[in-house]
């Protein structure tokens, strides 16, 4: 289809921009991991890509910049590895928990010193730039400070979207749009397919700190008791920085009035894990919060010439918070599936549901388990005994270690057998 100029719309004939008639296959909205992960598969496979956002690269994004195991294999696989690992980062090898009760327990994620840091910390900043710029250089074109406000339809199907760039109102048009615009998807909105309900959202807040003391090579999740039902977080960046923040589901937050900027400030000056290490620690940026649409909402992600990616399809691991692995894999699995339809010249319903298919068989077994483990951590009883345990004997550590690291044993803390094991350790 072609590219046009918006025809029916308000804007002043002055204001449209005559555009080139280019075709594309695929327009994705968003440029973040999802986005770019999609358009740059496609584009591999030799689809025409239009990719727009409405930031200008290098842009911020509120995350804890954690990057996980998922994230790296997808990364590999766009040959990006080496060129995010030249920015800086720095090499996590295994989380660190503390228990309401204060007992810290360190778990290895790797099992030999040889074996590579399984992920990394990277600000968001640098991270996605480097995953958006290989999405720019391999679209047909790619437009920023282009913000999307609509999509078009033909009938009841999606074949375009609008939107504003430097004033200019313009209409794209392709085969299939790709809504990879975040939490709070304008593309997800227009086709009635958000995550609105509050027990299946987190809320979160977090700030850039220097001068944090005791950080070591591991990310660190405290089940602190000011941010139950929740945790705190600190994950360390190079040169004595740290991004921390803190979690908390919107429906518990409400029911218990939380205010998370005043929280974090009581964990970070009154906690005793806490007070001594961030007595000369200084934020060097404000606080900021934004909202992560848990997978455990099942949402469809997908309709009559278009797919949802990443946090528009609400596809964040409910436990962790993690959002940046699934998306960059949605992303993935919506362009395999995106060149099928396009080869068989087929981007109907029907044969865009093999996506959600194909997303079900990938990720819906760990999402529901870590949204069960999300709902055990609530207990606090739980959460005392098992940190408590693990914090005093290795066997523990292990038994957990394998559990977090392959997402098959996750199912272990549902097994009564598990719980034995660790009373008995
Ligand atoms: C406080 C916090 C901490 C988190 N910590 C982690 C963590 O440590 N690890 C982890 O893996 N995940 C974490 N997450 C989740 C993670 O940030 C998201 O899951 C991830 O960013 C999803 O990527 P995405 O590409 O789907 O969306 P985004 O990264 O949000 O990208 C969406 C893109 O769409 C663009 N866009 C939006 N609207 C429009 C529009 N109307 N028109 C055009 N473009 C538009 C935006 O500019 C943006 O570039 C955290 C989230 C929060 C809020």
């Amino acid at each position: 289809m072609a590219e046009q100029d918006t025809q029916q719309t308000s804007v002043p004939q002055e204001k449209r921009a005559s555009a080139p008639q280019e075709r594309y296959d695929v327009i994705v909205v968003g440029g973040g991991p999802s986005g770019s992960s999609c358009a740059s598969f496609l584009a591999k496979a030799g689809r025409s890509v239009l990719l727009l956002d409405r930031a200008k690269f290098p842009r911020e994004k509120t995350c804890g910049d954690g990057i996980s195991g998922k994230s790296v294999s997808v990364l590999a696989e766009l040959g990006l590895l080496d060129a995010v690992r030249k920015g800086e980062h720095k090499d996590m090898t295994g989380l660190i928990f503390s228990s309401p009760n204060a007992k810290v327990v360190p778990i290895s994620s790797v099992r030999s010193p040889d074996e590579p840091p399984p992920g990394f910390v990277c600000r968001r900043e640098v991270f996605d730039n480097v995953v958006f710029q290989n999405a720019k250089k391999l679209a047909k074109r790619t437009i920023e400070g282009f913000v999307v406000s609509d999509v078009i339809r033909d009938g009841n199907r999606i074949i375009g979207v609008r939107g504003t760039s430097e004033g200019k109102e313009l209409e794209f048009r392709a085969k299939a749009v790709v809504g990879a615009d975040g939490a709070g998807s304008v593309v997800a909105r227009k086709v009635g397919l958000v995550n609105e309900d509050d027990a299946h959202q987190c809320a979160a807040l977090r700030a850039y700190f220097e001068n944090v003391e005791g950080c070591t090579d591991k990310i660190e999740l405290h089940f602190v008791k000011e941010a139950l039902p929740g945790y705190f977080w600190v994950f360390p960046l190079p040169d004595k920085q740290a991004n921390v923040g803190i979690g908390m589901i919107v429906r518990d937050m409400k029911k218990k009035k939380v205010n998370l900027k005043q929280v974090m400030d009581e964990v970070i000056t009154k906690n005793p894990l806490f007070k001594e290490r961030f007595k000369n620690a200084k934020p060097i940026s404000s606080a900021k919060s934004w909202l992560l649409p848990l997978g455990s909402k099942k949402l469809k992600a997908y309709g009559n010439g278009f797919v949802l990616v990443g946090d528009a399809a609400s596809l964040i691991d409910p436990f962790s918070g993690e959002g940046v692995g699934n998306g960059l894999m949605s992303g993935k699995i919506a362009a395999d599936v995106l060149d099928t339809a396009l080869s068989e010249d087929d981007l109907s319903e029907k044969s865009l549901s093999r996506y959600q298919k194909k997303l079900r068989e990938n990720m819906e077994a760990e999402i529901d388990t870590n949204y069960r483990i999300q709902r055990l951590a609530n207990n606090e009883f739980l959460l005392n005994l098992i940190i408590d345990k693990a914090s005093r004997s290795k066997d523990v550590q292990e038994l957990i270690s394998d559990a977090l690291i392959d997402p098959e044993a996750h199912k272990n803390f549902f097994d009564p057998m598990f719980y034995i094991r660790v009373i008995l350790a």
